[in-house]
C-alpha cells in the first residue's frame, strides 16, 4: 500500500507539481514520492530492455519481404537499359556427349531455328550462328547419364548450363517431360522452350516463378519440372527480353 501510494503521489507530483502532493493513504511522504519518481523516470529504459524480444520473424513477414524484394528487382531490371545485339553475330558450336539417340542434324537445325526465331532471344538483335570452333558457347546434346559430368549441380533428369556449356539432355529432347506433356505441350514447343531456357541462362538469366496462375509462364520458369499453375510457354516474355551479354 505504501508503495502504490508513493507511485500515485509521484504521478500526481509529475502532473501537478509539489503543491498537489497528497498520498493515497492520507500521509504526505516526500521521500517515497521522490523514490517512486526516480523509478518512473528510469522505467522507459527498463521497458525498452524487455520490449524488443529477439523472436524469429514470422514466415508471412519473410514471404512479404521476399516478394517486395523480387518486385523491386523486377522493376529495376525493367527500367535498366536493355542490351541490344545490334545485329551482332553470336557463334556457337554443336557437339554431343556420350551416346545420344536423337538425330544430331535435326537437333542442330531446330536449335538454330529457335535461337533465330523472331519470338525468341533474336529480338535482342542477336544473330546466332553455328560455327565449327571458337564459339561463344557450346551447345551440347548429352546422354542423360552424362549430364552430371559437367557439374554436380546437373541432374540426369534435366538439361543444364555450366559456364559456356549449354547442355541439352538427350532424353528430354526426345520425350519432353511429364509436367510439360500433361499440360498439353507438344515436343517441338518443348524443344523451343528448353533451348530458350538454357541459352537464357547463358545470357545471364536466373530462374523465374509463375507470376500469376493462368498466365503464360516465363521461359526462365523451370517448366520442365512444374508449371506452378502457369500455361506452358516456349518463348521469353517481353519482361524477360534482356541480356547480360
Ligand atoms: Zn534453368
Amino acid at each position: 500500500m505504501k508503495r502504490w501510494g508513493g507511485i500515485v503521489a509521484a504521478v500526481v507530483l509529475a502532473i501537478g507539481g509539489w503543491s498537489a502532493v497528497v498520498a493515497e493513504d492520507g500521509e504526505t511522504d516526500t521521500a517515497a514520492s521522490i523514490e517512486s519518481l526516480t523509478s518512473l523516470q528510469t522505467a522507459p529504459e527498463a521497458l525498452e530492455a524487455v520490449a524488443v524480444p529477439k523472436t524469429p520473424q514470422p514466415q508471412w513477414y519473410q514471404d512479404q519481404v521476399a516478394a517486395e524484394q523480387a518486385a523491386a528487382a523486377a522493376a529495376a531490371q525493367a527500367a535498366a537499359p536493355r542490351a541490344t545485339g545490334g545485329g551482332r553475330t553470336i557463334g556457337y558450336t554443336v557437339s554431343t556427349k556420350g551416346v545420344t539417340s536423337s538425330n544430331l542434324a535435326e537437333f542442330a537445325a531446330q536449335a538454330n531455328q529457335t535461337l533465330n526465331d523472331s519470338r525468341g532471344w533474336a529480338q535482342l538483335g542477336f544473330n546466332f550462328q553455328q560455327v565449327d570452333s571458337g564459339g561463344s558457347f557450346n551447345l551440347i546434346l548429352s546422354q542423360a547419364s552424362q549430364v552430371p559430368s559437367f557439374s554436380s549441380g546437373c541432374s540426369v533428369q534435366w538439361s543444364c548450363r555450366v559456364g559456356t556449356s549449354v547442355i541439352i539432355n538427350d532424353d528430354r529432347w526426345r520425350y519432353g517431360t511429364t509436367a510439360w506433356n500433361n499440360a498439353g505441350g507438344g515436343i517441338r514447343d518443348y524443344r523451343h522452350m528448353v533451348i530458350n531456357h538454357e541459352v537464357g541462362h547463358w545470357l545471364g538469366h536466373g530462374h523465374a516463378t509463375c507470376g500469376s496462375p493462368g498466365s503464360y509462364a516465363p521461359v526462365m520458369l523451370q517448366q520442365s519440372i512444374d508449371l506452378q499453375g502457369c500455361k506452358f510457354n516456349p518463348w521469353p516474355l517481353s519482361s524477360e527480353m534482356w541480356s547480360g551479354r
